[in-house]
């Protein structure tokens, strides 16, 4: 499961068993505790709650204590209804098509696209820069780091977490799923541990191996020196996304 739903769920199960511990404590009635709970999916729900808790992988152990008001019934109701909606969000679905299979070069290394932003220091030449943070891609090859406390992270990309080196299984999805205009779109090769979702991976390490950028062909020329692969120039992230699919049709049609 998603590491993001499982810390959700996670709270909303200790909220609705620490009110059920509060009710109890102040005398409350089980029989009253029982009522409120009584249609058969929020039993249901209430049982798993307790059952998540239970069993939270080690990463999920440190959890804050909620603490508990004046109306802990109330309290216990609002936790599971979102709990509901919360799990029912995150619940595995049937999708109407197969997914796309995973692009490997003939080493076996998985292939994806991604994009990057351009990051640009006094006297340094441009840098690759993550989307979502400001990680900036060393020369040669970026090594994923689990970002959970000391402790408890673990080899990326762990299947209970969300570290790891992300990429699109293909350009047509980075082109319809991207939701930013990075100025750089290229192709990386990943290897080690890689999780694999529907539209794309999560890698322990990768590598740039070609780009396409939206920048002057001098700055093409330094990017291109620096990361040790071709970069073509181009004017619009979208004519970047169109030759990036134009280059994985290649090789595809000349592996190796
Ligand atoms: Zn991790």
């Amino acid at each position: 499961m998603h590491a993001m739903a499982m810390n959700e769920l996670l709270g909303l199960a200790d909220i609705y068993l620490a009110a059920r511990r509060a009710h109890l404590d102040r005398g409350g009635d089980p029989i009253r505790w029982k009522l409120a709970f009584g249609l058969p999916c929020h039993r249901q729900t209430a049982t798993l709650a307790r059952f998540l808790v239970m069993r939270a992988p080690p990463a999920f152990r440190d959890r804050a204590v909620p603490v508990i008001g004046d109306n802990p019934i109330g309290q216990g109701i609002q936790a599971l209804e979102r709990y509901l909606a919360v799990a029912s969000d995150w619940r595995p679905r049937l999708y109407p098509d197969p997914p796309p299979h995973l692009w490997c070069d003939d080493t076996g290394a998985v292939l994806g696209v991604r994009g990057w932003r351009l990051t640009n220091g006094p006297k340094r030449g441009p840098r690759l820069t993550a989307l979502g943070s400001r990680t900036e891609w060393p020369r040669g090859v970026m090594d994923a780091r689990c970002r959970l406390p000391y402790g408890v992270r673990h080899r990326p990309a762990g299947s209970n977490c969300v570290c790891g080196i992300y990429a699109f299984k293909t350009a047509g999805l980075a082109a319809e799923l991207l939701e930013i205009d990075p100025p750089v779109v290229g192709v990386v090769r990943a290897w080690g541990r890689v999780a694999v979702h529907r539209v794309g991976w999560r890698a322990e390490r990768a590598q740039p191996l070609w780009l396409a950028a939206a920048v002057p062909p001098e700055t093409a020329r330094q990017l291109g020196s620096r990361y040790e692969c071709d970069v073509v120039a181009v004017e619009t992230t979208e004519d970047a996304l169109v030759a990036t699919a134009t280059y994985e049709k290649e090789i595809q049609r000349w592996p190796g």
